[in-house]
């Protein structure tokens, strides 16, 4: 007998399977210009989307913020993905690109847009150099900001950027540091280097409505008028959450990874203890939902990098494939020592 005919059904598989080969292709044209820069010169690209920092919670832990350091290396060295994204995960990446490409649109036709998709980058080793690409710059009455468009939805994201009762609004952390280093960069720009601030234009993926944010940097020059540390201003307030400093350090170490072939630790913490999660229970950092969902022992809670949405090489790293035993030595209490060294030298000469 016939199966019956189910067209909304049909009509989802195929444009999901539309959606999976675009998301191959994607991944195809990423790794082949990855192959190629690999292969032109030996010099390690850091991207600043790549920034992370250990934020202290102020209650005896740290939690990263940003990008794992083995996610970004096994990216670098090309290894093979056990955990491909989902049509979910690879839309919103590519609606977020869209809602990127209509917000310049909309600024050109304003007549504020001086550059999109501006490319900056910075030396600061023979062997290390860190390259990004900021959405706009933009004039303002005279006065130019870097705009960085952003979509979001989800508790944690709507919580960090429009705030609550306890807490201000700010951007993702990810953001903050992501755009300390372009606003670092610009400041040796000769085009562009009277760039003020970074202005973060949210909006919600429902109701599109805005929520702006302003980024500035409180900055340490030295005697020759180089930046050689920065704090972030936001919204006029100066915080000390992270600083300059330390995102080109982690920026550093990653480098040395990939250079020397050595995996990074796991740094996000993959199941946090009960202590944990009552305190960021307490501080709205987890919610009310996920908490009773553990309670019931439904769901463990953790980190949001180590999950099999957010990291491509989450069953690699977590043991759950056969061939997963890291091909790169991993010896982490030698490589503290080994960093801590290169890493003050590079800083101090080159940044
Ligand atoms: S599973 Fe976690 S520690 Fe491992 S690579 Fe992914 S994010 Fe990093």
């Amino acid at each position: 007998m016939s199966e019956i005919f189910d067209p909304a059904k049909i009509y989802l598989n195929s444009i999901n399977r539309g959606c999976e080969l675009d998301s191959e292709e994607q991944e195809e044209v990423y790794k082949n210009k990855r192959k190629e820069s690999l292969q032109e010169n030996s010099v390690v690209v850091i991207s600043p989307s790549r920034s992370s920092f250990f934020r202290d919670t102020g209650a005896g832990f740290s939690l990263l913020e940003g990008k794992c350091q083995r996610q970004a290396f096994l990216d670098y060295k090309l290894a093979t993905v056990t955990n491909k994204s989902d049509h979910i995960s690879y839309r919103r990446m590519r609606y977020g690109q869209i809602y990127e490409a209509q917000e310049h649109v909309y600024e050109k036709k304003a007549g504020i847009l001086i550059e999109s998709n501006y490319r900056m980058e910075k030396k600061i080793s023979d062997k290390v150099s860190i390259s990004g690409e900021l959405d706009s710059i933009v004039n303002l009455e005279g006065r130019k900001f870097i705009v960085e468009h952003k979509s979001y939805d989800g508790y944690y994201a709507e919580k960090q950027i429009k705030g609550s009762s306890t807490t201000n609004g700010m951007p993702k952390y990810d953001h903050i540091a992501q755009n300390m280093f372009y606003l670092a960069m610009l400041k040796e720009d000769p085009k562009h280097q009277d760039v003020e601030a970074t202005l973060f234009h949210y909006r919600t993926r429902g109701s599109l409505e805005p929520t702006i944010h302003v980024l500035q940097l409180a900055e340490t020059r030295n005697s020759e008028g180089k930046i050689v540390d920065a704090y972030p201003i936001i919204n006029g307030t100066e915080y000390h959450f992270v600083s300059l400093k330390e995102l080109i350090t982690r920026g550093i170490i990653l480098a040395n990874h990939i250079l020397n072939n050595t995996l990074p630790p796991r740094e996000p913490d993959y199941e946090y203890s009960e202590d944990k999660i009552r305190y960021l229970l307490s501080i709205s950092e987890i919610s009310k939902t996920k908490f009773q969902e553990w309670e019931k022992g439904k769901t463990k809670l953790g980190s949001w990098q180590c999950s099999r949405i957010y990291c491509s090489y989450f069953d690699r790293c977590m043991g759950h494939t056969p061939n997963n035993k890291a091909s790169w030595p991993c010896d982490e209490d030698i490589l503290k020592d080994m960093y801590k060294e290169t890493v003050d030298k590079t800083f101090t000469e080159n940044w």
